[in-house]
């Protein structure tokens, strides 16, 4: 099929080429195709190469981008509230982890001195 305006292919369902229709898209006033306009296009030129592989392909890609969508939209919020969430805990235990490793050994002399102190004053008390 043959341009309006024009000997080259007319590949939009208004039956203009893909410039005629771009001058004509520009002198409406709107710069970005509309989705009907893309898809009819990215349909007619995949009929013309023949090709109903690049067509199924097309589609199976829309499915899996929904299914990406649907699985990682909403519940990736959730999932990065959990991890922050596990994050600021994980970074709470390690810090007192850490404290704790630090003062381990002044912990430990405190507890021995305190041992020692409970131990010879059960031994005064018992003379
Ligand atoms: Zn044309």
């Amino acid at each position: 099929m043959k341009c309006r305006y024009c000997d080259n292919e007319a590949v939009y369902p208004d039956g203009l080429c893909e410039r005629c229709h771009q001058a004509e898209v520009e002198n409406r006033g709107a710069s970005v195709l509309s989705d009907d306009e893309r898809d009819n296009f990215k349909g007619q030129t995949i009929n013309e190469d023949g090709t109903v592989y690049e067509e199924k392909k097309e589609q199976e890609e829309s499915q899996s981008n929904v299914h990406i969508y649907m699985t990682h939209g909403l519940p990736l919020r959730i999932k990065l509230a959990i991890g922050f969430i596990i994050f600021c805990v994980l970074a709470i235990i390690i810090s007192a982890l850490g404290f704790l490793i630090l003062a381990l050994p002044y912990l430990l002399g405190g507890a021995v001195i305190v041992l020692v102190y409970q131990i010879v004053k059960t031994l005064l008390r018992h003379r």
